[in-house]
């Protein structure tokens, strides 16, 4: 799904920002290009002081004046000319370079293929602390303000101020409809505003405290009499000879910095910095044995290694279906290139899903594996970051943030369940797909890239089948496992809505035979909507326009989108009345629904609503591996990538929520999403099979993933997708407007397509325009939504015209996105 320039890794730098033949050597007279993280695609020049020269290097961030401010920018090349006018770096921020020379390729290729700025890019990529900030102070000066009530913002705001200084942005946010008052208060001279500079902190690692010498008796009852608390810290401390950090010290004692100090003076104590090790819990060791390879993987490792070996840029798809052991594969070609000394990056779809690729791969490869992603805390990505720069971590595991690790000498990207849309990022600028820059990553670092799953999207398995990727076939189960069978129930015919006589019967035998189910759900909270049987009322979200779910412990109506919420009314509303229905179901309503009819099966619940701690998912799944329940029921959680042996039974729901989403590719999700669920069972010697529920039995997605058949499926819908022009037949960019104005959307929606197909015509450029049309989720968090649909064959085509009219077009109280390869449609 992409190209890059022909002419080596800099010539899309010149091709969109501007700027002509950068280099990457910094010679004395010459300017720098610096990035900054603004969403226009346009990067700056500036001199560089004499006393900077020497440690002016590519990568390095730098605090530089634009316009009335200061902001950090990082350098991204050198160039001899200079605009008049050109102003000078500031200081630089941290002497290190944050990036290679191929990061770099990479970063610029995002920027120009996804339309976003190189310095955004490098912003998310690069670790936290690595920015010089501005901030605004605002203080206030005696005096009182006349003509105001109490109530007045100017006399709020000022009361505050004398109270202490704040920041603007804080004053921004807290009185965000009344900077009227704020503005009359600067006119009058009651406050003024100063710029300050917050540096980015170099804090160690963390402290420890040991003892100097062995523990002494005499000291300690001396301490006894004079100081009975230092004694008392004197005396934990040695309990343990190789030390405790610091925090211990406090949880036991109370903040006792003084008592330490003075331990510390009397040279009895002394601190040590302890060195930062990642920690991840439920993490059980165990041995990783290493199995024979089976012949269909003994075969990719043959062809897998010869690239490796060469030094050679390939993109492999393993195309294995679930339980074939893909995962093998990717350790096999981690150890080939760990023995080469080289590293590698492991993508997963969502980290909170990996438990076991994060366990198969540290109990394989051990200290040298770690987990990078944006959520660890501050301080962790920090140190994590640093370590795989200096290779003292070779194998990073990831989502999609991961693919900006800066690994050493990098050999292979490897890219888990590639199909999973999670690669690409949503709503926010920069809407790249780590998967589709994986590919180019690898291209750029002359390395291999390896893109694993049992349900290809179409696009990739259409790369693959045409030789762009190399195709690799995982087509049976370790061990002849046989895949399960499937039955698919017609739910129209059934009595309970809920769940059919079938499943039902199904899931007693296993509680007899005492083996595990998983449930699989597509929705959580207990109803999909309310409806009030009298007048037909169902409460909505007042931001987003869409149906409220009941959750009902929680007494709550929720939406999923925008996550507003009020309680759930006793009585409708609008007519009074007290006769609720409950329509649709939720994770909620099926563990209560169980609850009732099986007392005596042990549930356990996995959605977002019950696993938001830190690792909870990964304590869940360790847990039900354990067998503490006989039954798993939540949403997509439960859906991917487990490998449970004493799992025998799969049970769908409801088999075609995806499948009646408008979205071109509603078809492909419903197959992939239940050809992945039943495949977590039938994984160990017991066997296992699966019901799927369903209104639409007759359908292709449905009848495929019965017979867990990919290409059956592809066949399908191949055709379909060639005559609508859909991908792989076609390239697409999907643009949003959103406004809190209807009128605004509305009109800017037609006068960008009237722009776009001017510039079209005058060009006679081959591209399909579709709208504009109201998004299907027409109102979200409190926005108009409308969008445009862009077809085309070639790339880097929509973005010539793209470009300027992102830089140009954008009209008063209306957002607009533009995103390209979109994965969702909604
Ligand atoms: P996939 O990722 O393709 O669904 P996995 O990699 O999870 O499949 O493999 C399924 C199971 O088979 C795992 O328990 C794995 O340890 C095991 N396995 C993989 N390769 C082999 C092999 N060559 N011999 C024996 N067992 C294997
Ligand atoms: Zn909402």
């Amino acid at each position: 799904m992409f190209w890059i320039g022909e002419g080596g890794r800099y010539t899309f730098n010149v091709f969109l920002c501007g700027i002509t033949m950068a280099e990457l050597k910094f010679k004395e007279g010459m300017f720098v290009v610096v990035a900054l993280p603004l969403p226009i695609s346009k990067n700056f020049i500036y001199s560089v002081p004499e006393e900077l020269t020497d440690v002016i290097r590519l990568g390095v961030p730098v605090f530089v004046p634009f316009g009335r401010r200061n902001l950090t920018g990082y350098i991204i090349g050198f160039t001899d000319n200079a605009p008049e006018g050109v102003r000078s770096v500031k200081e630089i921020v941290t002497p290190e370079p944050l990036f290679s020379s191929e990061l770099l390729g990479l970063f610029t290729w995002i920027a120009n293929y996804y339309l976003t700025s190189i310095g955004l890019i490098i912003k998310v990529s690069v670790p936290p602390r690595t920015t010089i900030r501005e901030k605004i102070i605002v203080y206030a000066k005696e005096g009182i303000l006349e003509g105001f009530k109490e109530n007045d913002a100017a006399f709020v705001i000022y009361e505050e101020l004398k109270k202490r200084a704040l920041s603007k942005n804080y004053i921004k946010r807290k009185f965000k409809h009344s900077m009227d008052g704020y503005k009359l208060l600067l006119k009058k001279g009651l406050i003024y505003e100063e710029v300050v500079k917050t540096r980015p902190v170099k804090r160690g690692g963390k402290e420890g405290v040991q003892l100097t010498s062995p523990f002494d008796d005499d000291r300690y009852r001396e301490l006894k009499k004079s100081a009975p608390k230092q004694a008392e810290v004197y005396k934990s401390v040695s309990l343990l000879p190789e030390g405790l950090p610091k925090s211990e010290i406090y949880k036991k004692f109370g903040n006792t910095y003084s008592v330490l100090k003075a331990l510390s003076r009397k040279n009895l104590i002394t601190f040590f910095e302890i060195p930062f090790s990642q920690k991840i819990p439920y993490i059980p060791k165990r041995g990783g044995k290493k199995p024979k390879l089976t012949q269909p993987q003994e075969k990719a490792m043959i062809k897998i290694r010869d690239a490796v070996e060469d030094e050679r840029y390939e993109t492999f798809l393993v195309f294995g279906i679930t339980g074939s052991g893909k995962t093998e594969v990717y350790l096999r070609t981690v150890e080939t290139l760990l023995k080469r000394g080289k590293g590698a990056i492991v993508l997963v779809p969502e980290i909170s899903l990996t438990a076991q690729t994060i366990e198969v791969f540290k109990s394989r490869f051990g200290e040298t594996v770690v987990v990078y992603h944006s959520r660890l805390a501050e301080k962790e990505r920090v140190e994590v970051w640093k370590g795989i720069k200096v290779g003292k971590y070779r194998v990073v595991i990831g989502a999609r943030f991961a693919i900006f690790a800066p690994v050493k000498n990098l050999g292979a990207i490897i890219v888990d369940e590639e199909h999973e849309t999670t690669y690409k990022q949503k709503g926010k600028e920069p809407l790249y797909s780590a998967r589709d820059a994986a590919v180019v990553r690898a291209r750029l670092e002359k390395c291999i890239c390896i893109l694993g799953s049992a349900t290809p999207s179409v696009e990739s398995y259409y790369n693959g089948r045409n030789g762009k990727y190399t195709f690799i076939s995982l087509p049976e189960r370790i061990d002849e496992r046989e895949l399960p069978p499937v039955e698919i129930v017609d739910m129209r015919k059934e009595k309970d809505f809920l769940l059919s006589h079938s499943l039902i019967e199904k899931m007693r035998e296993r509680v007899k035979k005492n083996e595990q189910t998983i449930l699989f759900i597509n929705r959580r909270g207990f109803s999909n909507y309310l409806l009030c049987r009298d007048c037909g009322f169902s409460p909505r979200c007042p931001f987003c326009d869409l149906t409220l779910t009941y959750h009902r412990k929680e007494g709550l109506l929720k939406c999923h989108y925008c996550n507003y919420e009020e309680p759930a009314p006793r009585l409708c509303p609008e007519c009074n009345g007290s006769r609720f229905f409950y329509a649709g179901m939720g994770t909620e309503r099926i563990e209560q629904y169980l609850a009732e009819k099986f007392p005596e099966l042990k549930v356990m619940r996995m959605d977002f609503d019950t696993m938001r701690k830190k690792w909870a998912h990964l304590e869940s799944f360790f847990r039900f591996r354990k067998g503490e329940a006989n039954l798993l029921l939540g949403t997509q959680m439960v859906a991917k990538g487990f490998d449970l042996p004493m799992v025998t039974l799969v049970g769908v729901i409801s088999g075609d929520t995806v499948l009646n989403f408008p979205d071109f590719r509603a078809q492909e999700r419903t197959f992939q999403l239940l050809t992945q669920v039943a495949g977590r069972t039938g994984r160990g010697i017991l066997g296992g099979e699966v019901v799927i529920q369903t209104y639409s039995p007759k359908h292709y997605a449905i009848k495929e993933a019965q017979f867990h058949n990919y290409e059956g499926f592809y066949k399908k819908e191949l055709p379909i997708r060639k005559e609508l022009n859909y991908p792989p037949f076609s390239r697409l960019t999907r643009i949003i407007l959103s406004s809190s104005e209807k009128k605004i959307v509305e009109t800017s929606s037609r006068q960008l397509v009237q722009m776009i197909e001017k510039i079209i015509r005058k060009k006679r450029l081959k591209i399909e325009v579709l709208g504009p049309a109201p998004c299907p989720l027409s109102r979200l968090k409190g926005k108009y939504r409308y969008h445009i649909l862009l077809k085309c064959k070639k790339p880097f085509l929509v973005q010539q015209i793209l470009l300027p009219l992102k830089n140009e077009y954008n009209p008063r109280n209306l957002h607009i996105l533009y995103d390209i390869d979109p994965v969702d449609m909604m």
